[in-house]
């Protein structure tokens, strides 16, 4: 697809995709964006900032090349614990066995290895267990002090180099931002990235620390990973602008059997407080190495979906699988099937939550239920800083949300959001712009269709925020209808969707190199 033809999802649910060695040349990330890519992760975990740096440029391309706000996500790697390395590979363990962690940087062997953290040692106590290697490998603390712990194995029979410890039981003192993760933030605000991802927090005062640093250059989105952060869910999400059920890592630190119900009650509360939440890790595992997913797998996505999540995301099956195409592909349509289902409009309206008591709020519940009761193509927002859309997001309409911005990190950022498919434009000036403006950018995006309707959401005086106000219902008319059958004058008649689409386009291209 290249200028000239709308691209339109046909799904409310995103896809996030990780980009890493097996997507990153500018020719993968734009088929992966032609399978349904909304969102881009980049991971700090791996790569350089020069990898990084391509991959940015690449997707600014691909914006300006498609004309559609693309969001990039950068994830920090956050305080991941690590071992330190063997003398000779792998070493094989003994249930019962003694094994010993100390701040020796020598190579280990069958009886110790180097764990280069003085932060975890101090916060050690007999009977802590350590997880290694994503939970294979269950170490006790038997004895321990500032620069060792004396432990014995309880399960899991072999570790190697760098393997990477969780230590559930304990809040560790550390902030969720290390030396890596600082400089790494400061590389992405750099490169314009429009979500910062946040591993491993653990309390509110994490966030709060972060987005000092972030200072509103990039949205913060919050990984929910440590037990100690659900115990404090409902402020991290106040705090947040979104957040992540990272299932990896929370599988590590909690029980398998806990993730299910944690991920519905993330899913939930985000949908609560209207901040966008992304489903992530293992969803299409099996597909790093074969081009079908399992059953369960696509199961996986499904309820991911029927809980109400924005998006659902791909790791390792982007980055370094062998089917990143096939597996945004089945994603797409999974998640096209599911919404298409009459029970998950069922489950979506019971779980819909109130209104608050703002006008905003207001306007958008009421946008909903025009848009049922009419059978409208779509419902229009337009917005300064963002916030009006994100309530209509939090609404779960059955059609898409055309947010109408001339900002282009709310452009960008909105991307991420249930339902909303974003244009850059510029601010209306009154009533008239306001409904033209809505049914022009509807048709060419293929939202709409000649002869359907639209819900519009607006804000008198024009261009100031926070100030949603009204709710306007707008008939698109094909654009070449002979005159005085609608109320356009000659001039603002396009002739054709594609020189619609290439009026929109045009804008966009030179807004977005300016940004
Ligand atoms: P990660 O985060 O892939 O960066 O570890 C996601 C997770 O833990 O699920
Ligand atoms: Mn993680």
């Amino acid at each position: 697809m290249t200028t000239g033809s709308p691209i339109r999802r046909y799904r409310q649910t995103k896809v996030v995709a990780t980009l890493g060695p097996s997507s990153s040349s500018p020719e993968m990330i734009r088929a992966l964006f032609d399978a349904g890519v909304d969102v881009f992760r980049l991971n700090f975990s791996h790569g350089s900032h020069e990898d990084h740096g391509e991959r940015v440029r690449a997707l600014r391309a691909l914006e300006r090349a498609t004309g559609r706000p693309i969001a990039i996500m950068a994830d920090l790697q956050g305080p991941k614990l690590r071992l330190g390395k063997f003398a000779n590979g792998p070493v094989e363990l003994k249930a019962g066995q003694r094994f010993r962690l100390d701040l020796s940087t020598e190579p280990g062997d069958e009886s110790r290895v180097g764990m280069p953290h003085p932060e975890i040692f101090a916060a050690l106590m007999p009977e802590t267990d350590l997880l290694l290697d994503d939970g294979k490998v269950r170490l006790r603390v038997v004895d321990c002090g500032p620069d060792f712990a004396e432990t014995v194995v309880v399960s899991g029979t072999r570790l190697s180099d760098r393997k990477g410890v969780n230590v559930p039981d304990v809040v560790l003192p550390l902030s969720p931002l290390t030396a890596k993760d600082r400089a790494d933030l400061a590389f992405a605000l750099d490169q314009g990235v429009d979500w910062v991802a946040l591993s491993f927090v653990q309390r509110p005062e994490d966030v709060a620390e972060a987005r000092k640093l972030i200072d509103g250059r990039a949205a913060l989105l919050s990984k929910m990973e440590k037990p100690q952060a659900i115990q404090h869910l409902e402020r991290i999400v106040e705090l947040s602008d979104g957040v992540m059920v990272a299932r990896g890592d929370l599988g590590v630190e909690l029980p398998p059997e806990d993730v299910p119900t944690i991920q519905k009650r993330i899913v939930r509360e985000a949908r609560r407080a209207g901040k966008p939440v992304i489903v992530a890790t293992q969803m299409l595992e099996s597909m790093i190495s074969a081009p079908a997913p399992t059953r369960a797998e696509a199961s996986d996505v499904a309820t991911a979906i029927f809980d109400g999540a924005d998006a659902v995301m791909l790791s390792a099956e982007t980055a370094s699988g062998a089917y990143p195409i096939e597996a945004v592909s089945i994603m797409d349509r999974i998640a096209r099937r599911v919404e298409h289902d009459p029970l998950y409009r069922t489950m979506m309206d019971a779980q819909h939550p109130d209104p608050q008591e703002t006008a905003a709020d207001a306007i958008t519940a009421a946008a909903r239920q025009v848009a049922h009761t009419i059978h409208a193509a779509a419902i229009v927002t337009y917005t300064t800083s963002g916030s009006t859309t994100l309530r209509a997001a939090r609404e779960r309409p059955e059609v898409p949300i055309l947010c109408l911005t001339a900002t282009v990190a709310a452009s960008r950022r909105l991307v991420l959001a249930y339902g909303v498919h974003s244009v850059l434009t510029e601010d209306i000036q009154n009533f008239s712009d306001m409904v033209h403006k809505a049914t022009r950018i509807a048709y060419a995006h293929g939202l709409a269709e000649d002869g359907q309707r639209l819900v519009i959401t607006a804000g008198v005086p024009f261009g100031m925020p926070g100030s949603t106000n009204i709710l306007r219902i707008a008939w698109v008319e094909r654009p070449s209808l002979p005159a005085g059958q609608q109320d356009r004058t000659a001039q603002e008649q396009p002739q054709s969707p594609a020189d619609l689409q290439q009026a929109d386009l045009f804008h966009a291209d030179a807004a977005l190199a300016d940004a």
